[in-house]
């Protein structure tokens, strides 16, 4: 099966406009989804939440949540299968609020407790998954950089599928990088710096470790353009022709290993306190999706100085003036002192992605193709 498939299936070249029950059945299926994954993950804690997480959650809270996905889930399916032809959107998100509700809901009882060191990460995946929804698709909704640009746009089953593959086994992803960084830590760790640093507030160490992993980020991300080996791997983030937050989400499983290892291990290096390592996971997650957004406005005194939307589309263009430039993913001035630093005065690309076409269509072929080089 490939997004191909699920392109197929689900219809993507029927009417999507308003009134053809396209958006309600896809909201529909999005809300089944959370719907049957909250309570899925109330059934089977031990196994399918985060332990660092699990203690903190509002549970009232995220049971009138579960519910409500589940009434959305199963109101948007009737109304678009009113308004559809094909009912395929529509069974799918009943299907899968029925199943929710079926599976006790909101309401399913928790056990009385939850003793596991580990768990796959998927309460954080259907958090993140509804929180960046919320935020990005109105941001892009109401003041859009391409007035013509759809949500729904061609490719974006292939987008969503990288979202899905990338955010999904994050958990799997930070436990096998640590393995690496712990042993180099205790090998190679400065006693004074993490003694020093660690002690520092919150306030102080969080920019602080955004500098350290920029700079580390800077120094994997030109490898990964510069080595032809390694730019097998990064050229497919790069394939995107159509910049949105779901775009950002397009980046090969060896390309997103390697340069989050490399990030951590200067940082880890460096002694920042768990909640500094924390705060910097979520605001890259957010910061780094959001300067993929397509998004109009632009605040023109901060672009010199922190990475907005139009600085990183142009490390996007596929105008020749830009190519190997704007590495940094938050700090321009890394980009300045290594001379990659591109902005234009006020234009944007005008076109986005790869001029030669090297990047195969769909998730499977794009996972492959780097290793065999075709
Ligand atoms: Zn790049
Ligand atoms: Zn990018």
């Amino acid at each position: 099966m490939s997004d191909a498939f699920f392109e197929k299936l689900f219809g993507d070249s029927e009417p999507t406009h308003v009134g053809s029950g396209w958006i309600s059945g896809v909201t529909s299926v999005f809300f089944g989804i959370l719907g049957l994954g909250g309570v899925l993950c109330l059934h089977f804690p031990a196994l399918l939440t985060l332990p660092d997480a699990r203690a903190h959650y509002p549970v009232a809270i995220i049971r009138y949540l579960i519910q409500g996905t589940i009434v959305l889930a199963l109101v948007l399916g009737a109304i678009s299968a009113l308004f559809r032809q094909r009912k395929v959107l529509a069974l799918t998100g009943i299907a899968l609020g029925l199943a929710a509700a079926l599976l006790g809901g909101g309401s399913t009882p928790l056990p009385e407790e939850v003793k596991s060191s580990v768990g796959i990460g998927f309460d954080w995946f259907l958090l993140d998954l509804l929180v960046m929804t919320i935020v990005f698709v109105p941001v892009e909704r109401f003041w859009p950089l391409h007035r013509g640009q759809k949500t729904f746009r061609p490719q974006w089953t292939t987008d969503a599928f990288y979202f899905v593959a990338t955010h999904l086994p994050a958990q799997l992803i930070t436990f096998v990088m640590l393995v690496p960084t712990t042993a180099l830590f205790t090998w190679l760790a400065i006693p004074t710096l993490v003694h020093t640093v660690g002690t520092w507030p919150f306030i102080v160490q969080l920019p602080l470790a955004i500098v350290v992993a920029d700079f580390a980020q800077y120094a994997t991300h030109r490898a990964f353009h510069q080595i032809p080996f390694l730019w097998r791997f990064h050229s497919i983030h790069h394939s995107i022709e159509t910049m949105d937050w779901i775009a950002g989400s397009r980046s090969h499983f060896i390309d997103i290993l390697i340069t989050r290892s490399l990030i951590l291990i200067p940082m880890t290096l460096c002694g920042f306190s768990q909640n500094a390592m924390a705060g910097y996971l979520v605001f890259v997650s957010f910061h780094a999706t959001f300067c993929h957004t397509d998004f109009g406005p632009r605040p023109v005194w901060m672009e010199p100085y922190f990475v907005t939307v139009r600085y990183h589309h142009w490390h996007h263009a596929a105008d020749k003036e830009a190519v190997d430039v704007n590495f940094a993913i938050h700090w321009p001035f890394i980009d300045r002192l290594f001379g990659t630093y591109y902005l234009p005065t006020d234009a944007w690309p005008k076109r986005y992605g790869l001029a030669d076409g090297s990047v195969p269509p769909g998730f499977f072929a794009q996972f492959i193709a780097p290793f065999t080089g075709k």
